[in-house]
């Protein structure tokens, strides 16, 4: 709702403003693409924090204004010691916009500047390796992902989501097959995809951060991430719920994003997934409350 948060932001006097309810406007503006908002509402900040520019930084990268944006970073770091969590706007960014040759140079910056906070650096790991798998280089991808987290020596955190069914949590990882009604589960992925193709939704080959395995397909690959497995066992319950809660320790990946909106549409449900980031709505129209800003 960027929109009515700028216009209830622009209702707060000035002197009630503050470093939250700017980073919070900021924030929404970079959720949903207000550029032009964004821009007046940080220039007419007097005291830019880190939190301030760090979000402005985001909103710059979001849109793939990564001159301006890297700017932004320069300056603040012309009196501050640098922040990680700038690179990891920029990085996801330059992710979604499918740019490895930014994408190497800003992970490159972070492992000089940062060495020390290996969490974060794998993070970087994973979106770098997943930028080549988009680009079909997934050999690469593989080889870079294990030498990079082999020489940090962390462990990438698994995927992991959580729904209720019947009064109790359950939660399932990607390509589980540890719940005693897996079986259900995948031949209801199987439907839901065969739906959504008659209803023209493509598989996006671009989507796989893994090459194909014998006996997979690229709709199998794309659709055993755990959101997608506790949707399907939250579908095959009698009766059906009209209205789905999940919960995500990672961020949702595009084609998950995709492939939520058409389940949505088909089952005419309502289906609310909140991620590592934010929440997302999606709705029985088919659309999602982040209007792909994610
Ligand atoms: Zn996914
Ligand atoms: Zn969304």
């Amino acid at each position: 709702m960027g929109t009515q948060a700028v216009e209830l932001y622009r209702e707060i006097p000035n002197n009630l403003r503050n470093h939250v309810s700017q980073i919070c406007v900021l924030n929404e503006c970079s959720h949903v693409g207000l550029l032009h908002e964004a821009r007046t509402i940080f220039n007419e900040i007097s005291s830019k924090t880190e939190s301030t520019i760090t979000t402005m930084a985001d909103c710059l990268s979001r849109l793939f204004m990564f001159d301006e944006a890297q700017k932004l970073i320069e300056d603040y770091e012309k009196t501050n010691t640098p922040s990680i969590v700038m690179y990891m706007f920029l990085l996801s960014g330059a992710r979604n916009n499918r740019n490895s040759n930014l994408s190497e140079q800003i992970y490159k910056q972070m492992k000089t500047l940062f060495p020390n906070v290996k969490e974060s650096l794998a993070a970087g790991v994973v979106l770098l390796s997943n930028i080549y798998s988009s680009l079909g280089k997934h050999e690469e991808a593989k080889t870079f992902r294990s030498n990079q987290i082999e020489e940090l020596g962390v462990k990438v955190k698994v995927g992991l989501s959580w729904t209720e069914i019947k009064g109790h949590i359950v939660h399932l990882k990607a390509h589980d097959y540890s719940h005693p009604q897996s079986t259900e589960i995948y031949a209801k992925i199987d439907r839901l995809q065969s739906k959504a193709i008659e209803n023209g939704f493509i598989f996006d080959s671009s989507s796989m951060a893994r090459s194909l395995n014998e006996n997979e397909t690229i709709e199998s690959v794309l659709c055993d991430h755990s959101e997608l497995l506790v949707i399907a066992l939250n579908l095959i319950q009698e009766p059906a719920p009209k209205f789905i809660q999940a919960v995500k320790n990672l961020r949702v990946c595009g084609h998950c994003h995709e492939f939520t909106k058409v389940i949505a549409k088909i089952e005419l449900c309502d289906i609310v997934v909140r991620d590592a980031n934010r929440i997302h709505h999606f709705y029985p129209n088919g659309q999602c409350s982040c209007q792909d800003h994610f």
